[in-house]
């Protein structure tokens, strides 16, 4: 069986993925990208995270065709392999239904820099316009409104995120609904204060070294 360690990895990423609250059922779907392979790993569609196994995984490369695998591919596969193709930097996406994300994309909001967590993503997280779910057209729309950012609020749906790393997609999921909660709960009872675009843009410099090793002090933060 080909890529066994990122088969594995999909499987651990999608039990995690039920387990932190970030989806329910068979909702969410997670990916890793394998350049040197031209691979796409890819969780299967429609199987309940608690009794998959990597052997369910499937491959496929960045146009949707099967290389491996007894299922189909996520029905989100064009919206990963997209990701994959416009930036080339991120090999893995991370696909959630987490509450907050979600109630914040069924009114068509963006998310603000409420926080400076924010900018585990970017400055700010937008909404893309709404679009079926598994159609190349969410996959646009989710692309167009990502821009720069590493996530997107899919309209009426979820969220999506990207890394360079598994680790890297699910802590900006995660890091992402926690802010969209505190955001929503501060509007409930306020007006939540927006950090401006200075700050922002030091955090996301922050960022390129937070939790990183250096040998260089002068470069902690
Ligand atoms: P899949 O089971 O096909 O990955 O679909 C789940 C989902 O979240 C669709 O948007
Ligand atoms: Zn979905």
């Amino acid at each position: 069986m080909r890529l066994l360690d990122e088969r594995r990895k999909i499987v651990q990423y999608c039990q995690l993925l039920l387990k932190s609250g970030l989806t329910k059922g068979t909702g969410g779907n997670i990916s890793i990208y394998v350049p040197s392979e031209n691979c796409v790993v890819i969780s299967p569609s429609g199987v309940p995270y608690d009794s998959m196994e990597p052997e369910d995984v499937v491959l496929i490369d960045l146009d949707g065709n099967k290389i491996e695998g007894n299922y189909k591919p996520s029905s989100e596969w064009a919206m990963h392999t997209a990701v994959y193709k416009q930036k080339p930097e991120m090999q893995a996406v991370v696909h959630t239904h987490s509450v907050f994300a979600k109630t914040l994309s069924c009114l068509r909001e963006d998310l603000p820099a409420v926080s400076y967590l924010v900018a585990v993503a970017g400055k700010k997280v937008s909404c893309a316009q709404y679009a079926s779910f598994g159609t190349q057209e969410l996959a646009d729309n989710a692309l167009t409104a990502m821009g720069d950012s590493k996530a997107v609020l899919l309209a009426n749906h979820g969220l999506l995120a990207a890394g360079e790393t598994i680790e890297e997609a699910f802590n900006i999921a995660e890091e992402i609904e926690l802010c969209a909660e505190v955001y929503i709960r501060a509007r409930g009872i306020g007006k939540p204060v927006v950090l401006d675009d200075d700050e922002m843009e030091y955090m996301l410099e922050r960022f390129k070294t937070y939790g990183a090793r250096h040998t260089n002090n002068s470069h902690t933060i």
